[in-house]
């Protein structure tokens, strides 16, 4: 039992997943936090704020070279932005999943982007894309105090425990 818990311990993982400025503006935080919530992933760390453009750059620094990196940084840092972390067995590549292609004409209906959005430029949602990523992500948006270490109610129905 004891080892059943550790080896499931070991395999957590966190993610780091933005709601942008579309997506609050547009009203789709309770829907977006309810598709991670309801898959089973658990919320550790969450605020709303509005990143300044020096920010954003740090954020998006893999795209400097790109010729919207401006605009995007822009966007990013125009309004108010959820920044959030969610824990789970696999969620950094299952958020990736969830949230659906770059590009929500190429996004599958029932993903969020498929579902909520129409052009990349305006993709509602941004979600680490490796574990690296989603380090690195989470130290630049959150102090480690900000996030909160707790058992969920639902965690013995969402794993089970044998
Ligand atoms: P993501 O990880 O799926 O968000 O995609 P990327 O890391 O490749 O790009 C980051 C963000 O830049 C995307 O979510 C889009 O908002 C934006 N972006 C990516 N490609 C394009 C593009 O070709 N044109 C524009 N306008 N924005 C783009
Ligand atoms: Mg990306």
């Amino acid at each position: 039992m004891l080892q059943e818990q550790e080896a499931h311990a070991a395999e957590m993982e966190r993610t780091f997943i933005a709601i942008k400025p579309d997506g609050v503006q547009r009203g789709l935080i309770a829907e977006i936090v309810s598709r991670f919530e309801r898959k089973g992933f658990k919320l550790v760390a969450i605020k709303i704020v509005v990143p300044s453009k020096g920010f954003a750059e740090k954020h998006y620094h893999d795209l400097k070279e790109r010729p919207f990196f401006n605009g995007l940084c822009d966007f990013l840092s125009s309004g108010p932005v959820i920044a959030m972390v969610w824990e789970g067995e696999g969620v950094i590549k299952y958020g990736r999943k969830l949230i659906g292609a770059t590009d929500p004409q190429k996004s599958e209906p029932g993903t969020i982007r498929g579902d909520l959005a129409v052009v990349v430029g305006r993709n509602i949602i941004h979600g680490s894309d490796g574990p690296e990523t989603a380090k690195d992500e989470i130290n630049l948006w959150f102090k480690p105090d900000e996030l909160v270490t707790y058992t969920s109610n639902a965690e013995k129905w969402v794993y089970g425990d044998n």
